[in-house]
């Protein structure tokens, strides 16, 4: 990194060096909250993209990481977590500078977890030799192993909601597996993760090519990424319609690939939720990092019974939330991340007004202290059918849709009446009834009676349209392996004498001819 008027300027990450991009093209990062540049970054171009799978390729291949023994290589990703740690301030603020979470969340959520996630990546490496015992088979007098062998060359693309967190999923077990990995960070959002090469640069901990980091455009860098044929695995987190075009290509060109896609997550509210607890769910739910999160609570489900005052206590506490600055501690909620981003939600307020939808608070934000940065405040829709565009796509925004039901049958037609089906959560005291519901609900994490919370030795990925393969949990290790068995003939001449018993028995005569020669 150097400082450039006095913010930092990154070049691309590549061989264990860091240089500007072929072109010497760089982009200028604005804070969302009030416009102020943030940092410079290289835009990488194809030949630079050339250069990156070069060098990855060359570090599988040598076997400089994949080669290394496994408690070896947990170690190494421990100290990496150890010396993120020594970093947490800094990445909190640039995560928050970057993308506009509140440095409440980055410095408390973000940051730590991820690190902590790191953490749980290493002790994976540990405790999976990626070799189990082998077995002996005694009728076929064989010995076989089934062994884990890394993919190779895997490109790892993210998106920009939570660029650290996202980063560490996608190298965590990569790595740990024995992979090389090539990092293409958003765009909008990639400081964090810079930073984080720089840390693991200076620490000299992995060789070179091992891990690289390109900055760019999905068009150009990401595009060029997928199709390479350098590279053996893509793993993307992003969104539905990019997912797909992703898919297509690694199927043509027959790559591993693990897609973590979109959401529109059901809250689905028992008539015999606890309502101080539900409601206060319900709001973290929607509205944590400004909705911007794939498994956020966007449709609210709740029973005729407890609809109207539920509604009213939301309603009355959501407009209480602190909007501003970021780095200010006492904001509980930051600018979405560009301005693109707020028009694109602005178009679905107006939307769920044109559907005929009950706006009941939220909107543009039009305290004048706002006007620079990109913020709308949390806005509810009641009134809302399942079938409307603003209950059925994706706003990745502060705006909820609530959803009233008459029985717990129709929640779960409506909860499963989307593309979608990455996350879902289910509010009661009965504990019994809320499993049988999370049983009903097609989605790859149900949460009981809790929202958002992500366990790293638990799977995350989603059904249908929200993707292919899991992160997190042993799944994340295996989703960075191929696996191979490996027969050993203990007999050392069953196959002759399958040849020769029972496809060619005529050549019984020349072998035993051959024997006496
Ligand atoms: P996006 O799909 O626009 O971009 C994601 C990444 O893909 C970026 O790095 C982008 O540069 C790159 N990209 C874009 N076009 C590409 C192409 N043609 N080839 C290769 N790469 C390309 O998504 P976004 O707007 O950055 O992020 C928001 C989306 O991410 C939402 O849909 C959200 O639900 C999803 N998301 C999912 C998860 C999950 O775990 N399921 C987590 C976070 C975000």
């Amino acid at each position: 990194m150097t400082q450039t008027e006095s913010i930092p300027t990154f070049g691309l990450y590549i061989n264990g060096e860091w240089s500007a991009a072929s072109s010497g093209a760089t982009e200028t990062l604005y804070n969302p909250a009030n416009g102020t540049p943030v940092a410079v970054t290289a835009r990488a171009t194809v030949a630079d993209v050339d250069r990156a799978v070069a060098a990855a390729r060359h570090s599988f291949d040598n076997g400089s990481w994949s080669d290394v023994r496994h408690t070896e290589r947990a170690r190494i990703i421990e100290a990496i977590a150890d010396l993120l740690e020594e970093h947490t301030d800094e990445l909190a603020e640039l995560e928050t500078l970057n993308g506009g979470t509140t440095l409440r969340k980055s410095s408390w959520l973000d940051i730590p977890v991820g690190i902590e996630h790191l953490r749980y990546f290493g002790e994976l490496a540990r405790q999976h030799p990626m070799r189990p015992l082998p077995f002996i088979d005694f009728p076929m007098a064989s010995s076989n192993a089934m062994w884990r062998e890394p993919i190779g060359v895997c490109a790892q693309i993210i998106p920009w909601n939570y660029p650290f967190l996202m980063a560490i999923w996608k190298i965590g077990p990569a790595l740990a597996a024995g992979n090389s990995v090539i990092l293409k960070p958003a765009s909008l959002t990639p400081v964090s993760a810079l930073r984080m090469a720089e840390i693991i640069h200076e620490s000299k901990l992995l060789p070179p090519g091992v891990f690289n980091l390109l900055t760019g455009a999905g068009s150009t860098v990401g595009e060029h990424l997928i199709a390479h044929p350098g590279v053996d695995k893509i793993a993307f987190t992003g969104s539905t319609d990019v997912g797909r075009h992703i898919a297509a290509v690694a199927g043509r060109n027959l790559k591993r690939v693990t897609l973590e896609l979109g959401g529109k997550s059901p809250v689905v509210v028992l008539p015999n939720a606890d309502l101080d607890i539900a409601v206060d769910g319900a709001i973290w739910a929607a509205f944590m990092h400004s909705g911007q999160s794939c498994e956020a609570g966007t449709r609210l489900l709740l029973p005729d019974s407890l609809h109207d005052e539920f509604v009213d206590r939301m309603v009355a506490r959501v407009e209480q939330l602190v909007l501003g600055d970021p780095m200010d501690l006492t904001t509980d909620l930051g600018p979405l991340v560009s301005a693109a981003q707020k028009r694109a939600v602005d178009q679905y307020i107006l939307l769920g007004l044109e559907e005929g939808a009950t706006l009941r608070c939220g909107g543009n934000a039009e305290e004048p202290e706002l006007a620079s940065g990109h913020f709308v405040r949390p806005t509810i829709f009641t009134d809302v059918n399942n079938k409307m565009r603003i209950a059925q796509e994706e706003i990745f925004g502060p705006v909820l849709c609530v959803i009233r039901y008459h029985t717990v049958g129709e929640a779960i037609t409506i909860a499963n009446d989307t593309s979608y089906g990455l996350a879902a959560s289910v509010w009661s005291r009965d504990l019994n009834e809320a499993q049988e519901v999370a049983h009903a609900i097609r989605a790859g994490t149900v949460w009981i009676n809790d929202h958002h919370l992500i366990n790293a030795k638990a799977p995350f990925g989603g059904y249908k349209d929200s993707g292919i393969g899991r992160e997190l949990g042993p799944q994340a290790l295996e989703a960075y392996t191929e696996v191979k068995h490996i027969h050993t003939d203990l007999t050392q001449e069953r196959t002759r004498r399958i040849w020769v018993d029972v496809v060619a028995p005529q050549l019984d005569a020349s072998f035993t001819e051959m024997a006496e020669m």
